[in-house]
């Protein structure tokens, strides 16, 4: 089934992290919406590759995306290679998006710096006749980067206000990832029982940029298109401009 929106990370909860409120606002709209991981997450300090699968698959459904596809290019050593570039130039072809999220291309963990450069190669060489991969030549219309740890000025802002609860909670389905009381797992920069607060902070941050509750930021080369500008800024200076989507008190 040919989907409109691919959500590609790293790794196993990337996605829900850092665009989650985008995936789960497309899918609400309607929009076919596919998630893929490019590893199995097998390097983490916390769980294992099948528990955090398991947790993927009902994060997904919480997210309502209509798949959820694995690759195993390797955790903590993601392979970029030709051929990795010409699987997922095929996985491109597959499932046929339109646009594609990818972690940006500078970014903490090397893994999501890769990602983000062989999400973004792959999904031009899929558009290319003569590849020699599976599948009639496809190209989406856009590659779009979401904000990992470092930041960056974003080219927009998703409002993901209405579905931010429904983000929260794909993040919290993978349980083996973040704080549990008691827990005799090793403690990373995701487990200490504040990371779930920064998320919401974050949110709140770039939400606050646009005028809304929250939103979720996102990087790409080329400008979107604004249809209504008016809508693009509405929010922004509501003391002067009341409007009913003010962010509330
Ligand atoms: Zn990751």
């Amino acid at each position: 089934m040919p989907c409109d929106l691919l959500a590609i990370g790293a790794h196993p909860d990337d996605v829900e992290l850092m665009c989650g409120g985008s995936v789960a606002k497309a899918a609400r709209a309607g929009r076919v919406v596919g998630l893929l991981d490019l590893t199995r997450g097998e390097l983490g300090s916390r769980g294992d590759p099948e528990t955090r699968r398991a947790e993927s698959l009902e994060a997904a459904r919480i997210l309502g995306a209509a798949f959820r596809e694995a690759l195993d290019l390797g955790d903590g050593g993601l392979r970029t290679g030709r051929e990795e570039e010409l699987l997922l130039a095929a996985k491109i072809r597959e499932h046929h998006p339109r646009i594609v999220l990818a972690p940006f291309r500078e970014a903490r963990h090397p893994d999501h710096a890769r990602a983000g450069r062989l999400v973004s190669d792959a999904s031009f060489l899929a558009g290319l006749a003569k590849l020699g991969v599976p599948g009639p030549p496809h190209r989406p219309d856009r590659v779009v980067y979401y904000m990992e740890r470092y930041l960056f000025l974003p080219s927009f802002v998703v409002d993901v206000s209405e579905v931010w609860e429904t983000k929260m909670a794909a993040i919290r389905a993978f349980g083996s990832q973040f704080h549990r009381e008691g827990s005799s797992e090793p403690r990373t920069h995701l487990s200490r029982p504040e990371f779930l607060g920064e998320i919401d902070a974050r949110g709140r941050f770039f939400g606050s940029q646009v005028g809304v509750r929250y939103g979720e930021a996102f990087f790409s080369e080329i400008a979107p298109k604004v249809d209504d500008l008016f809508a693009a800024f509405r929010g922004l200076e509501p003391s002067f401009n009341p409007v009913e989507d003010a962010i509330p008190e």
